[in-house]
């Protein structure tokens, strides 16, 4: 892998921000895009651009293969069955309310119950939350230790209550923690409960393999793995699919209308309300092309070589906590400093050109479990460097000698 080759598809990795050289360390937030992702956009508008499935035009059916091919490449990627497997979403968000609603109007009943784990974006809590309470119903958290591990054997009690659905992420955004989510699911079908796996931070660190998980249903975003923005998707099993009813409803997803009656298209067009954005779809194409152009491998050893470096270096720090310190863990590190607010810090090492991500990273339930208003997240990507993991201690222990 080479470092430089790499680092030269994505232009706005080099630049001056504050006089100083731009070290990117919020890549959990969003990705950076490589030029493949971007020229593959721009195609699209500059020669391509229609709308799709519906014209008998050349255009429109260019347009409609390559939005097709797109989704078979993710459902190749993530090892789907078929590629109607695959709904093509805004992202994890809209991926997640998306199953919350069809859910709630198809499997939930008053009183019902939805599982969840303590360490949860709100994306992956709130839609859940929401609709059970309209039903009167109970939602399930699962514990974590002070590592940020969760309590398998709480899961295995709270399991026996019977909940119509489980969600839980396959990697804390705040944490790092890698969840055991195979074991999770196997657990969870025992019981003949559904699992959906909340991919957003995952999928760009780790081969995803739905099959080989065995999950019901796997979200994720694109914008997190080097696509561009408002893209992302929903993979179900072809059965649950085929089950859950709309969630939007409109142009596409239709298979016919009458003032009396519609009936709805097959899937995965049923999941798919109005003009998809194609353009971005495409982008998404390229980006999982790119990440399949490397040894992924090598790239999930170089990460990892980065968050232990980043580890190591920082623990040197006096007064420093680190929030999440789980053995499984992945792509990005949490941490306070005694006597300094995450604010504070972040500030000042932004001056010095580290971008970082201070506060709750949408995920208040976990702050209020560790008793703290937020944290200091670095975040890797497979473009940084050593390098860069040095500049950001070294900032780190600068901004924090200023702040005592
Ligand atoms: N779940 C997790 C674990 C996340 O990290 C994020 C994004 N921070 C989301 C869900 C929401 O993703 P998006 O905003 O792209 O919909």
């Amino acid at each position: 892998m080479d470092i430089n080759t790499i680092r030269n598809q994505f232009p706005v990795l080099d630049q001056q921000v504050y006089g100083k050289p731009l070290v990117y360390l919020d890549n959990a937030a969003t990705t950076q895009k490589p030029l493949c992702v971007i020229e593959r956009e721009r195609e699209y508008y500059l020669h391509e651009n229609c709308n799709i499935h519906r014209g008998v035009h050349y255009l429109s059916q260019k347009a409609t293969e390559a939005y097709e091919h797109a989704r078979q490449t993710v459902a190749d990627f993530i090892h789907a069955k078929e590629s109607r497997e695959v709904v093509f979403t805004r992202g994890t968000t809209e991926s997640l309310n998306l199953l919350a609603t069809s859910f709630e109007h198809h499997i939930i009943n008053e009183g019902d119950k939805v599982l969840v784990t303590a360490i949860e974006h709100h994306s992956n809590l709130v839609p859940w939350q929401q609709m059970i309470q309209r039903h009167h119903g109970k939602l399930l958290v699962v514990p974590m230790d002070d590592n940020g591990v969760l309590d398998l054997d709480c899961y295995e009690e709270l399991l026996k209550e019977s909940p119509k659905i489980v969600s839980i992420a396959h990697i804390s955004n705040v944490l790092g923690t890698v969840n055991p989510v195979k074991e999770m699911i196997g657990m969870a079908h025992q019981s003949g409960i559904p699992v959906v796996i909340d991919g957003a931070q995952s999928i760009a660190h780790h081969a995803i393999d739905v099959q080989d998980l065995d999950c019901d249903f796997f979200v994720f975003s694109g914008h997190k793995m080097y696509a561009p923005m408002g893209i992302g998707g929903l993979y179900g099993k072809t059965e649950w699919l085929k089950k859950l009813p709309p969630y939007q409803f409109g142009g596409e997803m239709v298979d016919t209308v009458s003032f009396e009656k519609t009936t709805f298209n097959v899937l995965p067009f049923k999941f798919e309300a109005g003009t998809p954005n194609v353009g971005a779809a495409l982008g998404l194409e390229t980006a999982v092309q790119f990440l399949q152009s490397l040894d992924r491998g090598e790239v999930e050893r170089y990460e990892a070589q980065l968050l232990l470096s980043a580890i190591q270096k920082l623990s040197e720090i006096e007064g420093i906590r680190f929030i999440g310190e789980a053995e499984q863990r992945s792509g990005l590190v949490s941490f306070i400093i005694d006597g300094i607010h995450p604010y504070d810090l972040g500030t000042i090492i932004d001056k010095m050109g580290v971008a970082v991500r201070t506060g709750h990273h949408c995920a208040e339930p976990v702050m209020t479990r560790f008793g703290i208003p937020g944290t200091v997240r670095a975040s890797f990507a497979l473009y940084n460097t050593m390098e860069e993991v040095d500049i950001f201690v070294n900032a780190v222990k600068r901004a924090a000698m200023m702040l005592r």
